[in-house]
């Protein structure tokens, strides 16, 4: 494994062990050029997913680049961060276990927030605005009205 900070591949292991819900295993490396430390999980992966985005390219789907796109929209929100890491987790086994391979951006942004509506109202309406990419306040006001009533 790479060093993040400086490069180099001589990184070393210094502890491992089973994450709380013991569905990952979290290492702490050690460099030993710079001395950087890092952490990095291992995790099953039933099968290779596909996410299709709207302009119709397809990437690898990255439980990363969920995780980090949904606490940048709900930063503030009062949501706890292991609330957010358990839907992305929860979505992630959905979706791998499921019998399709390739899944809309559009499609994962649809389940995220019907998990954040049951979590929290106010990070549901902080991520819905960001993803639907509401232009004017009126489609805010709109969206708010819908969700309150
Ligand atoms: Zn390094």
């Amino acid at each position: 494994m790479k060093c993040p900070f400086c490069g180099k591949s001589d990184t070393q292991v210094k502890d491992s062990r089973d994450t709380i819900d013991e569905s990952a295993v979290r290492r702490r490396r050690e460099c030993a050029e710079c001395g950087g430390r890092f952490t990095t999980f291992e995790r099953v992966q039933l099968q290779e997913l596909t996410v299709v985005k709207k302009n119709g390219e397809r990437v690898p789907f990255d439980r990363e680049k969920l995780l980090r796109s949904i606490n940048l929209a709900v930063s503030k929100c009062g949501i706890q961060s292991c609330e957010v890491e358990k839907l992305v987790e929860d979505i992630r086994r959905e979706l791998e276990s499921g019998t399709v391979f390739e899944i809309c951006s559009k499609d994962i942004g649809e389940k995220v927030m019907d998990r954040l509506i049951k979590i929290n109202k106010v990070a549901y309406i902080r991520f819905a605005s960001v993803y639907k990419d509401f232009k004017e306040v009126k489609d805010f006001e709109e969206f708010v009205s819908r969700i309150s009533s």
